[in-house]
């Protein structure tokens, strides 16, 4: 049995008086599933704080590949570990298409997050564009190989599976167009790490919403979600948390 995980992105959204949302969200937070929450960097130490005893994880929502050194404006993995973070999200698909992140770049990024005891969310997805052209499949797949080192486990990683043109727009997959793909998910990580790969989690996201998120979570292969705007108040994400256990 596979924990489910409710995981909330808040992108470049929040400041200090945003962690009033994380006091709101602890009542719901009662060990039925997994909880994180991804603030942006300058408030990680202080939600790790905010959440103290309520078993919400945080993470980051991205990690150079290097440990240290000359890349300004880019935060290592140890800099998030040390601030209190669990996980990080690499190579969401902003990232990929506002930052130039590459396959490559992402599997160096997770094996950086790893070498800093961090869990990574990594993220695959397709764009419009790729789904009209009928080649979602592959390209998720080539994502999934290209951005997963060989050490991945089910302890170390999660998969979130969020299709582009889903991602803030209100739109989402049919359900059936939902289990295609985490199905096809699992069984690419069934064929690669064998049985061991029956113990990843694979979260959808794409507007994920309370009212849809019980339908969502209960489709085949699906583990949980990686939530954007509807993390962001506690009012939304509680009834995405209490969907996911
Ligand atoms: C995301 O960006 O990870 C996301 C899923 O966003 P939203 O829920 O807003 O579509």
């Amino acid at each position: 049995m596979r924990r489910k995980v409710a995981a909330g992105n808040w992108k470049m959204n929040g400041v200090k008086a945003s962690l009033g949302e994380v006091e709101a969200l602890k009542p719901v937070v009662t060990g039925g599933c997994d909880v994180i929450l991804c603030p942006p960097a300058t408030l990680v130490a202080a939600m790790v704080q905010a959440a103290e005893g309520s078993g919400i994880m945080v993470g980051g929502q991205d990690c150079h590949w290097n440990e240290s050194g000359a890349h300004t404006g880019d935060i290592a993995a140890e800099m998030l570990a040390d601030a209190g973070a669990g996980a990080v999200i690499l190579g969401h698909s902003e990232r990929r298409a506002d930052h130039g992140e590459t396959d490559d770049m992402v599997n160096r990024k997770t094996e950086a997050a790893w070498r800093a005891g961090l869990t990574a969310i990594v993220c695959v997805g397709e764009t419009e564009a790729e789904r009209d052209a009928g080649t979602t499949l592959d390209v998720i797949g080539g994502q999934l190989d290209g951005s997963t080192p060989d050490g991945a486990t089910g302890e170390n990683t999660i998969i979130a599976y969020e299709p582009v043109w889903a991602i803030g727009t209100g739109r989402t997959p049919t359900l059936e167009e939902i289990a295609e793909v985490h199905d096809f998910l699992r069984g690419k990580l069934v064929a690669r790490f064998g049985s061991a790969g029956e113990a990843f989690r694979i979260l959808y996201g794409g507007s994920v919403k309370p009212t849809n998120a019980a339908e969502i979570f209960a489709v085949s292969n699906v583990d949980g979600g990686l939530v954007g705007g509807a993390s962001l108040k506690a009012s939304d994400f509680s009834g995405i948390v209490t969907a996911a256990g």
